[in-house]
């Protein structure tokens, strides 16, 4: 009996022994009824949030942690849907193809992982390396670096001369011809080929370069680049194991054909017109904007010899673009998933795309929202990420103002944790 009633107390009360961390949030962001809160306690145990409390609570036990955020604002971790967590501009950039060997790749990732995470954004979407990405995710995973969770696409896919070829540029010699194993294809056999190649690398999505692009070495940045039928191949072969597909997109008939074959998201969608919009609205595409990447482009490019000359007219065209159609898309009401293309632009600016959303006309709540909850259904992570709530992982963020008021605190978080663990206090 007496070995009975001890079993029922540690049924009972098992949970409330475990070490305790109480955050008191001056301010609480709640993303799913888009409101925000006064004086909350969020409580954490171990990866988990056990409950959200009214006021400051907190127990007297010697082994729990307060955490004072009452003057802050407290959210959850925000989502970046397009990085490149492999690497970052510099006027070097052409060169190091040819000079980095990947364990310089993976230093230098490592780094950058570091800076997104204490940018607030605690979990990404890396749309196109070489490689170095599964590797980092998967050692951000097992607590060897600090990053991120990563939810990568290895390598992009694109077709000859696409925007995804990787020797584009380089002399006959060191053009080669790369093929599917590379995530270059030409026909649906090579498609279906090059989408189970990045399935066995490891890859959790498949990007594909369904136009032309701006900082590849190539003369268009939006002529269509697969058929019909080898992007319905690709998004097939995709969904058979497990995959969902981003598509980069410029101009609109590759845009119409990826979005025909039911991609997921269409990253950038600058020259996007109102027929396309509605096309996305009529399948539930979700543009990912990009603003940030399409302003630097553009501002990039009046700068003698950062670019290439054959990118230069492409980042005025198409650079200047983004901002426009992305107001222009959220007024025909088109589903909208935050995403910047860090890389493009230093890493760890990622908050600025923030502010560009709300310049374009969204309500300063919904860019966080879409930087959340939407995220988060995207990468089938909506019943742990995106809200702080009893049950979800322990993804937790503040800046010093409130959003609503002050969107350009987004550029200066001061507190993150991520699954449980403080990186930034
Ligand atoms: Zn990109």
């Amino acid at each position: 009996m007496k070995y009975l009633y001890c079993l029922i107390f540690i049924l009972a009360f098992g949970g409330l022994t475990a070490q305790s961390t109480y955050i008191h949030c001056g301010k609480l962001v709640d993303t799913q009824s888009g409101t925000i809160s006064e004086q909350k306690t969020i409580v954490v145990q171990g990866n988990k949030i056990t409950q959200v409390r009214d006021g400051f609570f907190a127990t007297k036990r010697a082994d729990d942690v307060v955490i004072d955020l009452s003057d802050k604002t407290v959210m959850p971790g925000l989502i970046d849907m397009h990085i490149h967590i492999e690497g970052e501009t510099n006027p070097n950039r052409y060169l190091e193809t040819f000079t980095l060997n990947d364990a310089d790749v993976a230093y230098n990732a490592a780094e950058i992982a570091e800076r997104t995470l204490m940018a607030g954004f605690t979990t990404v979407r890396d749309l196109g390396g070489s490689g170095v990405n599964v590797a980092l995710r998967d050692a951000i995973a097992r607590g060897k670096v600090k990053g991120p969770r990563v939810f990568t696409a290895e390598k992009a896919i694109g077709t000859t001369g696409g925007h995804a070829d990787p020797t584009n540029g380089r002399n006959r010699e060191l053009m080669g011809d790369p093929g599917p194993k590379e995530g270059v294809i030409n026909g649906v056999d090579d498609a279906r080929k090059a989408v189970r190649q990045r399935y066995k690398n490891g890859a959790d999505w498949i990007k594909i370069t369904a136009t032309g692009g701006v900082l590849s070495v190539a003369k268009s940045g939006q002529n269509p680049q697969f058929t019909q039928e080898e992007v319905d191949e690709i998004v097939r072969t995709a969904k058979e194991y497990g995959m969902k597909v981003a598509a980069h997109a410029h101009g609109i008939e590759g845009m119409k054909r990826a979005i025909r074959a039911g991609v997921t998201t269409i990253e950038h969608g600058s020259l996007m017109d109102k027929e396309t919009a509605a096309l996305m609205k009529q399948y539930g595409t979700y543009l990912v904007p990009t603003i940030s990447a399409g302003r630097y482009v553009a501002d990039k490019a009046k700068e003698p010899g950062y670019y290439p000359a054959i990118i230069v007219p492409k980042a005025l065209e198409i650079g200047s673009k983004i901002q426009n159609m992305y107001a222009m898309a959220y007024e025909e009401g088109v589903n909208i998933a935050f995403g910047t293309d860090a890389g493009v632009f230093p890493h760890g600016q990622n908050g600025k795309e923030f502010g560009y959303m709300v310049e374009a006309g969204m309500p300063a709540m919904a860019t966080l929202q879409s930087a959340t909850i939407t995220n988060a259904k995207l990468l089938d992570m909506e019943t742990s990420l995106g809200q702080i709530k009893e049950g979800f992982l322990a993804d937790i963020i503040a800046v010093e103002d409130d959003p609503t008021r002050t969107i350009d605190t987004m550029e200066n978080v001061v507190f993150v944790m991520k699954h449980g663990v403080v990186y930034k206090d």
